[in-house]
């Protein structure tokens, strides 16, 4: 039997993932990391924990599958995107800790950056200027770090996000690397060409030198060192976690999307060879192509989904778990015109107004527990609708239907509603650990271990569908309802 093994780094835990020839996941096991905030805002993790973490995580798993490292044609990478490391090319020792992407220490910084500035980072990467990327983080690194400017003008520091990092402590030091998905992420790299962008990287006073190397999403890069887990074994796959589930959601062609229904909402569509517009307040970003060629996607973001979910568990008490949200939503017909938007940290795409906050609206004297439980179900629907609209607009592709993964995509409820608000078919499949599985596919692609796009895309199967049935009339004033109570949030 011979394998692909897949690199799941998150934001709160390294997993590791095997899958046999069939795209069948073998095993899993996963090994927590601290965050640490050292001030408000701040979010820091240990670069070398995380590695220590992901190798606990990669062996645990060979282990529970009883396979050797002889056995693996390829490693796949996947990560939580934009957290930054820099290092010594010599000693391998990180100069400061990670800075997470959920850091808000440059906000200053990128608030007070000029508007033609601004225009300029828009244009040139498909974002929007924000201390969630990584440019600021690296800048702020050289900025604080005793001599640390000077050490990267002279090639002695080195900077990645975290697939860098783990490919190069993977391959003894050897490999510094990222690929184009990732690299969309960083704020310095030309959307278009796929290369760091000379005037990005004049912006925010950032040596050459420090840089990786952008390589496309699948393709080996080098070997592992044979120490690490028996034996050497090429690293073949590498993209940011969203644009990996995009993988393992089979989205290979313009026009397929998906939304993962996590803490918040993070939606992409799959937009083809060009790079697309991104006039609706969404991101413009590159695609992990399995193909080695150019492919881009618009991605989305809501900040609260599955945390609303949380809210009503834990600071309302109107719900004991977060799957019992369905039943007590199924409870009532509806939300007797109750609407809850769950704007606890300002809204995101596609409105961006980070001093929005949330509100319960049109509450009666008629009004129950089970209105409001079902209106933030709701919520979590409308905010998806709205970055579907959006994503439609910058691309000018019709979306047939929308796959979704993620903890809250388990709630048959919220997804019908889905399907009903958007007027689509909702597809959630099998397989719903997207991220794992399209690190996977990449290397598995890329080492010629499935041998097309076409035979991975028919390892994907579906648990289940959901049809719209809600009359549009019924469809469009419910939205009308949403959009009046947003626009009441708003600051
Ligand atoms: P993340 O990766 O962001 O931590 P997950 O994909 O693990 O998130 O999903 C966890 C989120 O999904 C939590 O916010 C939780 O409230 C929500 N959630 C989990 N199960 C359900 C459910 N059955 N119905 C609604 N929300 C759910």
């Amino acid at each position: 039997m011979s394998y692909i093994l897949s690199l799941d780094e998150g934001t709160t835990s390294a997993r590791a993932a095997l899958y046999d020839e069939e795209g069948k996941r073998v095993a899993m096991e996963a090994r927590g990391f601290e965050s640490r905030y050292p001030k408000p805002g701040w979010v820091e993790q240990d670069p070398l924990e995380i590695w220590q973490a992901q190798l606990a995580a990669a062996r645990a798993t060979l282990e529970a599958a009883g396979a050797r490292a002889s056995s693996i044609a390829g490693i796949g990478i996947t990560n939580q995107r934009e957290t930054t490391v820099v290092w010594d090319r010599r000693t391998g020792a990180a100069v400061s800790p990670a800075i997470v992407w959920q850091c808000r220490r440059t906000a200053d910084y990128c608030r007070s950056m000029p508007e033609s500035d601004r225009a300029a980072v828009k244009k040139t990467t498909g974002l929007i200027v924000d201390a969630y990327f990584s440019a600021s983080k690296v800048r702020w690194i050289l900025e604080n770090v005793d001599g640390a400017r000077e050490r990267a003008r002279n090639g002695d520091l080195l900077f990645g996000n975290i697939d860098t990092w783990l490919i190069w402590k993977l391959t003894g030091g050897q490999v510094h690397v990222t690929d184009v998905s990732n690299a969309s992420r960083t704020m310095l790299m030309n959307l278009s060409s796929g290369e760091w962008d000379r005037a990005m990287l004049d912006l925010f006073d950032i040596p050459d030198a420090m840089l990786p190397r952008i390589v496309p999403s699948a393709g080996a890069v080098g070997r592992t060192s044979g120490d690490l887990l028996g034996d050497e074994i090429p690293v073949a796959g590498i993209a940011g976690d969203q644009q990996a589930a995009l993988v393992g959601q089979a989205c290979f062609r313009p026009g397929l999307s998906k939304n993962t229904y996590g803490t918040g909402c993070f939606a992409l569509l799959h937009a083809g060879k060009t790079a697309p517009s991104s006039e609706n307040g969404l991101l413009a970003t590159r695609a992990a192509s399995a193909k080695a060629v150019s492919e881009f996607a618009v991605e989305g973001s809501v900040f609260v989904a599955g945390a609303a979910v949380q809210w009503l568990r834990d600071q309302l008490g109107l719900i004991k778990t977060a799957a019992e949200s369905d039943a007590v939503a199924r409870s009532t017909p509806d939300t007797g015109e109750v609407y809850v938007v769950p704007a606890f940290v300002g809204l995101g795409a596609p409105h961006w107004d980070g001093a929005a906050r949330g509100l319960i609206c049109g509450l009666t004297r008629g009004t129950t527990a089970a209105h409001i439980v079902r209106a933030t179900l709701e919520s979590i629907a409308y905010q998806t609708r709205e970055l579907v609209e959006a994503m439609e607009a910058d691309t000018g592709i019709q979306l047939h239907e929308l796959r979704v993964d993620g903890g809250a995509a388990a709630n048959d409820f919220l997804m019908q509603f889905q399907a009903d608000i958007l007027g689509r078919r909702i597809v959630r499949p099998a397989d719903t650990e997207t991220t794992a599985l399209g690190a996977a596919y990449l290397a598995g692609l890329a080492t010629g271990f499935w041998p097309s796009v076409e035979a991975v895309e028919s390892f994907w199967r579906v648990d289940r569908a959901f049809e719209p049935e809600m009359p549009e009339s019924t469809r469009e004033e419910l939205y009308a309802g949403w959009k009046t109570a947003v626009g009441r949030c708003k600051s």
